[in-house]
């Protein structure tokens, strides 16, 4: 590790200052800046993003066109033509006094985040990939370690500026004539309409964070731990204003528990030749500046960098560090997907082929044991991500019902399985799906899912859905919930 105390702190570097910070609360003062929205540049940008909506026929295929995504819902064949949202790729304003920030639709959080440190402040939730946007983590959901203490991204969005299917431009708040459109986004995958700018809480962040790597031998051990987190707000003193976990095994898991910390006495840097998810398994303490633990996950995709060699030294040494991010990986991962490079390689090789394997899923705390022996059991993928949530506000969203004061734990695993013999595409996702339901559960819809028509109503609230789609999108001129996320799995995102 390299001792850099002193030089890279941002109050003393030259740079903005961070303030230092230890306790996120709620804003200081009401946000001052909806004329914001009042923008001439802005205001100009929307009006030509309703004419080119205006203009697409009705009955072709609506897409974004952006430069990332996050989706693992790969399309075959020409993309349609998409809408150009570029102009909304921005951070309209920060307001450092209501701890709040206007942000256009399409900004990156490696953006926003950027944006809102210079202030000392951050997103109460940052996702770990830096090409997650704002408007993509609000209605395609996500969770990310600050997630027991803050919920979901969407969450601390208090107004979001959408142009809905129909193509109105509409203000939806809570409490406004859109409630039941700004309850009923999160989760929506972009088939009610495009959120163009959005409003968001912030809180104040110190500039290292001071993690600790506590290791279980037994999934019941590591649950009752993380359920003790939560009543208490810390493991064995120390604060946890960011817990995640990594399972490597049955009798292998760690929980990473976070502390704001003014001081960083050492710091360690895993842009370079090390790996952060091997150092879970190495000292048990660690120093990390805020924006290098904001990103500890990207740079290695977690794990799923090793798919291309990058966790080999030498290939390593010589991947550019600027490609060491995860929209790389997916891109590679999407040309592998598009022309089918990896599959005819395995069948070259007399190799079973391999069924994507690639979820989040959310379980009650109380059965997360269960799941992590089932998953072992029947699909023994590892290492698994665990970040526990609990949901911030007192009342269910609708289309992603979990229940308000549940304490949750997501699973994410990214990666292929071997089909058995007899087994075809979707012989692990479906056990997934089944058990998910089981245990009381719920998944994420951004890759792939094979739900019936009637089970994906009853899990993701379709009468609920089906309200907001005649409100919001009668001509039904964007996708179906149900058609984008199982049927249409190659559908325009
Ligand atoms: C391997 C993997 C791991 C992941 N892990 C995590 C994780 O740990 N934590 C986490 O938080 N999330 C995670 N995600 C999920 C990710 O947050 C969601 O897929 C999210 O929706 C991606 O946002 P994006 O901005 O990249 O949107 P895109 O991938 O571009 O689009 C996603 C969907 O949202 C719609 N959409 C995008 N922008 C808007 C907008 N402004 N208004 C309305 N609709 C819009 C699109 O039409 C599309 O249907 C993971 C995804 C993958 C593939």
């Amino acid at each position: 590790m390299t001792d850099v105390t002193g030089t890279s702190n941002p109050s003393t570097s030259g740079t903005d200052p961070i303030t230092p910070g230890t306790s996120p609360g709620p804003p200081a003062a009401p946000p001052a800046h909806r004329g914001l929205r009042a923008d001439a540049a802005h205001q100009a940008a929307v009006a030509r993003l309703r004419s080119a909506y205006a203009a697409i026929p009705p009955g072709q295929p609506v897409r974004l066109a952006k430069r990332t995504s996050n989706l693992f819902r790969f399309r075959d064949g020409r993309p349609p033509a998409g809408l150009d949202v570029s102009a909304f790729g921005h951070v309209l304003d920060v307001d450092p006094a209501s701890r709040t920030a206007v942000v256009g639709g399409m900004t990156t959080y490696e953006d926003l985040a950027d944006a809102t440190l210079r202030h000392g402040l951050m997103p109460l939730v940052v996702p770990e990939l830096k090409t997650i946007t704002l408007g993509g983590a609000v209605t395609g959901l996500g969770v990310e370690s600050t997630s027991l203490r803050n919920g979901l991204p969407h969450e601390s969005v208090t107004e979001m500026e959408i142009l809905t299917g129909d193509g109105r431009v509409v203000t939806a708040a809570e409490g406004n004539e859109h409630a039941a459109l700004y309850r009923g986004f999160p989760n929506s995958y972009g088939t009610l309409g495009y959120a163009v700018s959005l409003t968001i809480e912030l809180e104040p962040a110190a500039p290292f964070v001071h993690l600790r790597h506590f290791r279980f031998d037994h999934p019941d051990a590591c649950m009752e731990a993380v359920a003790q987190i939560a009543r208490d707000g810390s493991l064995s003193g120390h604060r946890a204003d960011f817990v995640d976990g990594t399972a490597f095994g049955l009798d292998e898991m760690y929980l990473t528990v976070g502390a704001f910390s003014d001081v960083g006495p050492w710091l360690s840097d895993y842009t370079r030749e090390r790996i952060y998810y091997q150092s879970i398994r190495g000292p048990k303490e660690d120093f990390l500046t805020i924006r290098d633990y904001l990103w500890r996950w990207d740079t290695d995709w977690f794990w799923c960098s090793r798919a291309f060699g990058v966790q080999n030294p030498v290939i390593r040494r010589a991947w550019p560090r600027r490609y060491r991010r995860s929209d790389t990986y997916r891109r590679l991962v999407a040309l592998d997907r598009r022309y089918r490079l990896s599959a005819a390689l395995d069948a070259r090789r007399g190799r079973a082929p391999r069924e994507f394997v690639t979820q989040d899923v959310e379980i009650p705390v109380e059965r997360g044991a269960e799941f992590l022996r089932f998953f072992a059991d029947r699909v023994g993928m590892s290492p698994v991500w665990m970040c526990p949530l609990r949901l911030r506000s007192t009342r269910a969203w609708p289309l992603y019902p979990m229940r308000p004061g549940q304490v949750y734990v997501n699973f994410g695993f990214w990666g292929t399985a071997p089909l058995p013999p007899d087994g075809a595409d979707g012989h692990y996702n479906r056990q997934i799906e089944e058990q998910v339901t089981a245990l009381g559960g719920h998944k994420g819809l951004y890759s792939t899912s094979y739900y019936s028509k009637e089970e994906f109503a009853e899990r993701y609230n379709g009468a609920a859905y089906a309200k907001l789609k005649r409100e919001y999108d009668p001509d039904g001129r964007l996708a179906g919930l149900y058609e984008k996320c199982v049927t249409l799995a190659s559908s325009p995102p």
